[in-house]
């Protein structure tokens, strides 16, 4: 099962969601911090890093002296990542999205691979639960290229899990995404493959905004969402008449208490912080368990 912590917008509590599942977790568990331009998942979840490597993306180089300026290349490019301007073929490798086909079109293979650096790739593991994150590199613009070399590493580890569930006595690992804020690409992203979405939000007006703008864009995957509301108890009633109105179940309230905010400013996982926490978040890890068992529950028709 895998299981996507997603936001509307950044600073609603969503790492703190998914570090404190993760800790919770009563079965074997990969953490994943997909939020790979800005990755903190680690910084509250503390692993020990057992491995790491780049992430390259193939982009094309110009041989001059085979090209004939024919500009298929520039034709099939959809980004405008490899231009044909007048009598010189440019290239803009920031933009390219590596998928290859100017350099299978090339019909004088004047294209050849070159690489870009995406970003860095790291797993390790914090006592049972195993780590995995990905972090964009400075200046680096396309982070869904990454986050796919992100999850092939994921299947990588599951292929371990699941060599190892061919024997009965061991259960395949779950997974547990940190999914980017937001709406855009990376987000759908991140979110795509999994069985179950949470919507972190807080009741407040920017909350709620954003958090129907999440549930707008993740309802046409027809996957079981659900809520959690962190800082219950700030703001107003809007959100909670929102999940209401939407058949949205509220699946957890993070009370907004300064014994909270202590323990996320000195990084300590929440649902550790104190028993209440812990209940919150055990009785979180089965709501969601039933609600990915329950094909399509909570999730309301587009209209
Ligand atoms: S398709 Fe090949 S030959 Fe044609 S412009 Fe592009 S690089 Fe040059
Ligand atoms: S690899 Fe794809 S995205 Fe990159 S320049 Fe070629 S056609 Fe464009």
């Amino acid at each position: 099962m895998k299981i996507a912590i997603a936001s509307g917008k950044g600073g609603t509590g969503k790492t703190t969601v998914s570090s404190s599942l993760a800790a919770v977790w009563d079965s074997p568990v990969i953490a994943m911090d997909l939020d790979v331009e800005e990755p903190n998942l680690h910084l509250f979840l503390n692993p020990g890093f057992i491995g790491s490597r780049t992430a390259q993306m193939e982009i094309p180089e110009v041989d001059p002296s085979v090209c004939n300026l024919c500009g298929k290349c520039s034709d099939l490019c959809q980004f405008k990542a490899i231009s044909l301007m007048g009598k010189v073929l440019m290239t803009f490798p920031e933009m390219c999205h590596g998928c290859g086909g100017c350099i299978a079109i090339c019909p004088e293979k004047a294209l050849t691979p070159a690489s870009r650096e995406l970003g860095e790739i790291s797993w390790g593991h914090k006592g049972d639960t195993e780590f995995l994150m990905g972090r964009l590199r400075i200046g680096e613009a396309m982070s869904p290229p990454l986050m796919r070399q992100v999850k092939e590493r994921l299947g990588e580890m599951q292929d371990t899990s699941s060599t190892a569930a061919t024997r009965k006595d061991v259960i395949p690992k779950d997974v547990i995404i940190d999914a980017p804020p937001g709406v855009s690409c990376p987000a759908i992203n991140a979110v795509m493959d999994s069985d179950v979405i949470v919507l972190v939000t807080e009741p407040t007006p920017f909350g709620v905004y954003d958090m129907k703008l999440a549930h707008e864009a993740f309802t046409p995957m027809n996957k079981p969402m659900g809520v959690v509301v962190n800082r219950a108890g700030l703001g107003n009633s809007e959100i909670y008449e929102y999940c209401n109105a939407k058949n949205l179940d509220i699946l957890a309230e993070i009370p907004y208490e300064r014994q909270i905010a202590e323990a996320y400013a000195n990084g300590i996982i929440i649902s550790e912080s104190s028993d209440k926490m812990k209940h919150i978040f055990l009785e979180l890890a089965e709501k969601i368990k039933q609600k990915a068992g329950s094909k399509n529950a909570g999730v309301v028709p587009r209209e």
